[in-house]
């Protein structure tokens, strides 16, 4: 099994949210699509051990907010990888109430659309739950939406453990170490052109890459400063992991 033939499946980044009570849920997925045309119903697909399941489950409505290409990697850093309390999570960025009660993000948002739970699938790790759309907004019509390809291939992320995409990285790793050996050629070929700097280091939770070349601009690491050099309390400026839990990618 070619555990890579999933990254070819295309997906896009959506922000996922409910409301218990007074209690605000969100969350970033890529597994969201549309199933039916009349009426509008949407299946997303969530792990049974997130709160924000229950929440939906419990409520029985969920809102899924489109986010656009340029979205700042710190929201899905907050709300994909970073665990803490959701009001405050929600004080970080825009959002309004909608019709059906849960909250609906703005922020970096291009469409939102208001679902209603009507079905729900055991799939094993996962729940499914079909939302018929009881409303929705096109927010941007001219900006184009963020794709999964995008979040992994440019942005450098990968799928959180409990995402339905996701691929175990130690098995994807022994996967390429013995069918990629091109690849680790080059990435030898460009470790040899910046030994001054150091290794990058690779963040072991999400995958954010520290490159010594480029520093880290959102935690002001000025470009050139080796890894060893960073401070002591450097987080990983995606999911806030301590500086111990990066290793070297050599
Ligand atoms: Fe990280």
């Amino acid at each position: 099994m070619n555990l890579e033939a999933f990254f070819k499946m295309s997906y896009g980044i959506y922000l996922i949210t409910s409301k218990r009570g007074g209690e605000l849920s969100g969350y970033i997925a890529n597994t969201a699509f549309q199933v039916t045309s009349e009426p509008p119903k949407i299946a997303i697909s969530c792990h049974k051990n997130n709160i924000s399941t229950h929440i939906i489950e419990e409520s029985g409505v969920f809102n899924l907010s489109v986010l656009e290409k340029d979205t700042d990697a710190g929201l899905i850093g907050l709300f994909g990888y970073q665990s803490g309390h959701e009001d405050e999570k929600f004080e970080r960025v825009d959002y309004k109430l909608g019709n059906n009660g849960a909250p609906v993000i703005l922020s970096h948002s291009i469409a939102y659309f208001e679902c209603k739970v009507v079905d729900k699938f055991d799939v094993g790790s996962h729940y499914l739950f079909i939302g018929e759309v009881t409303d929705g907004e096109l927010l941007a019509r001219e900006k184009d939406p963020l794709t999964y390809s995008y979040f992994r291939n440019e942005m450098k992320l990968m799928a959180p453990e409990r995402a339905p995409t996701y691929v175990d990285k130690n098995k994807l790793k022994k996967f390429q170490d013995e069918n990629q050996q091109e690849e680790q050629n080059k990435v030898e070929v460009s470790e040899a052109n910046k030994k001054d700097l150091g290794d990058k280091y690779i963040c072991t939770i999400c995958a954010f890459v520290y490159d010594p070349e480029v520093g880290d601009e959102a935690m002001g690491i000025p470009p050139g400063t080796p890894f060893e050099d960073l401070p002591e309390d450097y987080t990983c400026p995606i999911c806030a992991a301590a500086k111990s839990m990066f290793i070297s990618d050599n």
